[in-house]
């Protein structure tokens, strides 16, 4: 499978890569490490006739700590960087230790936080050659107009399959964007659409720069748990992420997400409730691992059962808390 053509725009400074987007508004595809945008434009899931390398603009790379602000990542700082910063790993274990379940060492060398953020939703439908996807007459994500998972709705179900965002989620993180109107921050949480097509709350002109993690999560426990099939190198197929702050042996304050099981990231409604100022036990653990389950709503649009991964969802939560409390 051969590249489709392109231009391809090299920047160097934030301020020039947005000005490209503007001038080719609609019609350029954002490059970072490209682990996930280039076979998928092998695929000719995307065809764009522009292409624009942020790998010059060096302003977007490295991981700060910001007196009294917590820590900014440049969204081009790799997994790897992420994976081996003593800071994260101190500060924010939740964070390293989804990272470093990305793929596998030489992909985390070149994948970046903001490719990872920012990720296309996957579906055994969509990720798929042209030959293959014409052979099934396509589907609405990409040039039809039916859904093979849940053929009588017109709903897109692919699943959000990125490994640091429920982690990010439980930190609290914001993103900052770049745009020709200028800069905006939001937080992670609504930055997602819960909506395979749709996806994120990004315009087409728009840049994400950096991840803020606030300084009010530094130092919570955390636990990141995935179910993959080959553990060297897969896609989450279920993920759950849990961070809390524990004083006086009992929960102060706790977060708990799910990833690769709906189409979004999500923060597990009332978990937190569950757990703060809750005596940590198994009875605790398990009720968590209840609601997690009860907000995983995985359909078949990836390998492995969707009752499985529901069930692995419970199991993992329920792990998770454990893993944070001992
Ligand atoms: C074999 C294989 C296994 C993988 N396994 C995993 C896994 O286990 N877990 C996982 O999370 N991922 C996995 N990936 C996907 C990928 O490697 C990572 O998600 C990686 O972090 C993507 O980052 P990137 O910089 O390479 O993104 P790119 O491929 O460069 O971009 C990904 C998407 O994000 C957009 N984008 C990138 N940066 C920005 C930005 N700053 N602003 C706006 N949009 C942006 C691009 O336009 C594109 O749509 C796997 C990939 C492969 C090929
Ligand atoms: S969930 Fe349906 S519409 Fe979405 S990619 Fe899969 S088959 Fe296509």
């Amino acid at each position: 499978m051969s590249l489709p053509s392109f231009q391809l725009l090299r920047p160097k400074t934030l301020d020039e890569a947005v000005a490209w987007m503007a001038r080719h508004e609609g019609e350029v595809k954002v490059v970072a490490g490209g682990t996930d945008l280039l076979p998928s434009m092998k695929q000719k899931l995307f065809t764009p006739p522009f292409v624009l390398d942020l790998r010059g603009v060096s302003e977007l790379r490295g991981i700060r700590g910001v007196p009294g602000k917590g820590v900014e990542i440049g969204a081009l700082t790799t997994l790897s960087a992420i994976e081996h910063s003593t800071l994260i790993r101190r500060d924010y274990p939740v964070l390293q230790q989804a990272a470093k379940t990305v793929a596998s060492p030489v992909l985390r060398n070149m994948g970046t936080i903001g490719g990872n953020v920012c990720l296309d939703t996957r579906c055994l439908w969509y990720n798929q050659s042209l030959l293959w996807r014409k052979s099934c007459g396509f589907c609405l994500k990409k040039d039809g107009d039916l859904c093979h998972v849940a053929p009588g709705g017109m709903f897109c179900w692919a699943t959000f399959s990125g490994d640091t965002p429920p982690a990010l989620l439980c930190l609290g993180a914001e993103i900052a964007i770049a745009g020709p109107k200028g800069m905006r921050r939001i937080p992670l949480s609504e930055f997602y659409v819960n909506d395979g097509i749709v996806r994120l709350h990004l315009a087409p002109n728009e840049i994400v720069t950096h991840v803020r993690l606030p300084e009010s999560s530094a130092g919570w426990r955390g636990s990141y748990q995935k179910l993959r099939v080959r553990g060297s190198i897969d896609y989450p197929l279920a993920g759950v992420a849990v961070a809390l702050k524990l004083r006086s042996g009992r929960v102060e304050d706790a977060r708990v997400a799910i990833t690769a099981v709906n189409p979004a990231p999500l923060l597990v409604k009332d978990a937190d409730a569950q757990l703060v100022g809750a005596v940590p036990g198994e009875e605790l653990a398990a009720r968590v691992g209840d609601l997690a389950a009860s907000t995983a709503k995985p359909l078949t649009t990836s390998a492995l059962t969707p009752e499985y991964r529901r069930e692995m969802v419970r199991v993992f939560a329920t792990r998770a808390v454990l893993a944070c409390l001992n």
